[in-house]
């Protein structure tokens, strides 16, 4: 059979840790071994950073995760300076105008003590990421089945961790699409919100800009940290809190928030309509800074 390259392979990109080095290899490159451990137990840590203007605004601070996360997991992270040479490598000859997503992956390798596995995949944002940006999502909550204090007590579910494990996050997307919505928020055993499968729960209610804490095990996002940072500098309210989906339906606006699609305003949530007040502009202005 003969594969054709067509228009979205030319525009990936794939860089391989090699002998020390980073190495650019074409994107159709077989990088790792069927032995590789996160191929066969998903057992690695990643990121997903947004690439503008062929820049990585926000790469440090996915680095600094990206540490955290191969800590939970005893693995060896190859460090800044490899991640970095290996965003370079992806980025070489991208075009300037191209909004991409950069994943950088670190997996357990062979095990047994043989190096991880690091590599960055560099691919233009896909289309649905952006209209989602701009014309707002549906969601549904689903149930996580564990309580919202459990986690923090039990280092072996790796709360807190970027996993490569993420067949339940994309499974509820799945449930998600099955019944016509486009994303899920998260909620624990008692009913208290978590995150979305691949985002982090933002809504602005009682006059602050709110988020549920990370003792619940949630991702420490970067995106809602750079938000509120800049939020509170221009004098708005923001807070650390527990929140039910009654909160969401109650509060001025809800969005989910993430690196590569921003603030994607939720109009939707459990089949209920809702608007936000106003406040998606001024949350995407504080995000573009
Ligand atoms: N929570 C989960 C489970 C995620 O997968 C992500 C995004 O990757 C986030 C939160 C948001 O993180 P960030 O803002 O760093 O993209």
């Amino acid at each position: 059979m003969v594969r054709q390259a067509g228009p979205v392979d030319d525009q990936r990109r794939v860089a391989v840790w090699r002998d020390g080095g980073a190495v650019a290899v074409p994107a159709d490159e077989p990088v790792v071994t069927a032995f590789d451990q996160g191929l066969g137990r998903g057992d690695g840590v990643f990121e997903s950073v947004a690439v503008l203007r062929r820049g990585t605004p926000h790469l440090d601070a996915h680095l600094a995760r990206m540490a955290t996360s191969a800590a939970l997991l005893e693995l060896v992270d190859p460090g800044p300076t490899a991640w970095h040479a290996l965003v370079d490598a992806v980025l070489a000859d991208w075009p300037d105008d191209v909004e991409g997503v950069c994943r950088l992956f670190l997996t357990r390798g062979l095990g047994d003590g043989l190096p991880p596995t690091a590599l960055a995949l560099l691919a233009p944002v896909p289309e649905e990421t952006v209209r989602q940006r701009t014309e707002g999502i549906s969601v549904v909550s689903l149930g996580l089945g564990v309580p919202a204090d459990f986690r923090q007590q039990a280092p072996w579910l790796l709360g807190g961790a970027k996993t490569l494990s993420y067949a339940v996050n994309m499974a509820a997307q799945r449930h998600a699409h099955h019944l016509g919505v486009d994303d899920v928020v998260f909620t624990s055993l008692e009913g208290q919100l978590l995150e979305g499968p691949t985002s982090t729960v933002v809504w602005a209610g009682g006059g602050a800009l709110r988020t549920p804490p990370l003792e619940t095990g949630i991702l420490p996002g970067t995106t809602v940290a750079r938000l509120f940072a800049r939020a509170a500098a221009a004098g708005w309210r923001t807070s650390v809190s527990w929140g039910t989906v009654a909160d969401l339906h109650a509060a001025d606006a809800v969005w989910l928030v993430s690196g590569v699609r921003g603030a994607a305003p939720v109009h939707t949530l459990d089949g209920v309509r809702r608007g936000d007040a106003g406040l998606t502009g001024p949350i995407r202005e504080l995000l573009a800074r």
